[in-house]
């Protein structure tokens, strides 16, 4: 039976080793963190990632754990609404959807779904990936080494199979000037409610507090800041120094968020990057999600191509007949590359102003902004916006 690696066990990299089992084939997947990661913000269930989730038979399991949604709206320090833009707007095709789930829900989901022929190794990565004339020999972190037909590298923005195989990250990542910090938010008695609406409050200087909605009694928080790089992941203290000192004099409820940051469990903070690799494939390995094409969460389509692609992948294996005879990767590999190019191409396009508008500079951008979400609702100019929406792809999932 043929073998292969998944190296991360994230949306992308789940997605594909149930695939790939039910096709038939002995998945290994090796997930740096100790246990299946939670933690996340809502992923919209429209376009790619609703169609892929039906096409694995997971529809009904995603629709049991959506968030209730009302819409978005943008807020001044005392939560005076400038701008609000329900989820019935454009027919239901606007910038937040009535279906949103949780993305560690998705990921439970996905993991749950595969069978024994699915091998998950936590705290487990790849030290080296050595060509041999029968496949790829693997070194493990944990200090084995094994050999397998193919080794998919679906771990992430900071790919490890990207810098072993490809070279190293600074080559391929294209940083959009904004740094993210997400984390989840336990409602207290004396917590303001959000009933539904993701609210955005903008402060000039490029800085942005967000709350969504999460699971019963949980509130999702964002705060969004002008930043190329942060200080060291192993740095805990130095981050949270770096967002107490940039949203200090910030309104709204941002002191409450700032002092939920360093109760969060599932505090991240990375930056805004996008990754451009020029090919995604050598030999027996292949790139996949994130590691491969990160259009940024801006895009709001990362987890719908991180789907789109593990089905993309399996379906050229399988046309390519690469279980049967592994020699036939390579034509696959490129097979795949060649249908999801153009789609990640066309997701790393972020609208004119999409930058500038997750983190307004000044008072008056901040104002601009909030009338031009007032004003693309306008009576006259609905139908127009209506149909550039009915005609692109939906995927949204952490606008
Ligand atoms: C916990 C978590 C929360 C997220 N929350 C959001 C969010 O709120 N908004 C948003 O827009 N995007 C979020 N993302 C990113 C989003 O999931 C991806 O953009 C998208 O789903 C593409 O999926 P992916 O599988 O390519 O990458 P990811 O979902 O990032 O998965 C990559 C996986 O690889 C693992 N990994 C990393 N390095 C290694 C290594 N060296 N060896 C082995 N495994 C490794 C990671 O632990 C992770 O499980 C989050 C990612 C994670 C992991």
């Amino acid at each position: 039976m043929a073998r292969v690696l998944v190296v991360g066990g994230g949306i992308a990299g789940d997605a594909l080793a149930l695939m790939l089992e039910r096709a038939g084939w002995a998945v290994t997947v090796a997930e740096i963190a100790p246990a299946p990661r939670t933690g996340g913000q809502t992923v919209d269930l429209r376009g790619d990632c609703r169609r892929v989730l039906d096409e694995l038979g997971l529809l009904p399991a995603a629709l049991a754990c959506l968030v209730p949604q009302a819409g978005a709206a943008w807020i001044d320090e005392r939560e005076r609404r400038l701008a609000e833009m329900p989820v019935t707007a454009f027919d239901g095709r606007g910038y937040v959807s009535a279906e949103e789930l949780l993305r560690s829900d998705l990921a439970r989901i996905l993991h749950r779904a595969a069978g024994p022929g699915v091998t998950h190794r936590f705290g487990e990565t790849v030290e080296a990936l050595e060509d041999v004339p029968t496949g790829v020999l693997a070194r493990f972190r944990s200090g084995g080494a094994e050999e397998f037909d193919l080794v998919v590298g679906a771990d992430g923005a900071h790919s490890k199979v990207r810098a072993l195989r490809f070279g190293p990250e600074q080559r391929y990542r294209r940083p959009l000037g904004l740094a993210h910090a997400w984390f989840t938010l336990r409602e207290q008695p004396g917590t303001p409610r959000l009933d539904g609406w993701f609210l955005t409050h903008n402060a000039s200087g490029r800085r942005s507090v967000a709350a969504r909605p999460g699971r019963a009694g949980e509130q999702e928080i964002g705060l969004t800041f002008a930043a190329d790089a942060l200080p060291p992941r192993r740095d805990r203290e130095a981050r949270f120094a770096l967002l107490e000192r940039t949203f200090a004099d910030v309104g709204w409820r941002t002191r409450e968020f700032l002092a939920a940051a360093r109760q969060a469990e599932d505090f991240a903070l990375d930056t805004y990057d996008q990754v451009h690799v020029p090919s995604w494939h050598d030999g027996r390995v292949v790139l996949l999600g994130d590691s491969a094409w990160c259009a940024s969460p801006l895009s709001g389509l990362g987890t719908a191509l991180a789907l789109r692609g593990a089905a993309e992948l399996a379906a050229a294996l399988d046309a390519a007949g690469a279980l049967a005879d592994p020699g036939r990767l390579p034509a696959a590999l490129a097979a795949f590359e060649r249908t999801m190019r153009p789609r990640t191409a066309s997701a790393q396009q972020l609208p004119p102003g999409r930058v500038a508008a997750a983190a307004p500079k000044t008072a008056l951008g901040i104002r601009v902004n909030a009338l031009a979400m007032r004003t693309l609702q306008a009576r006259p100019l609905r139908p127009l916006i209506r149909r550039a929406m009915a005609g692109t792809e939906h995927g949204r999932d952490a606008a």
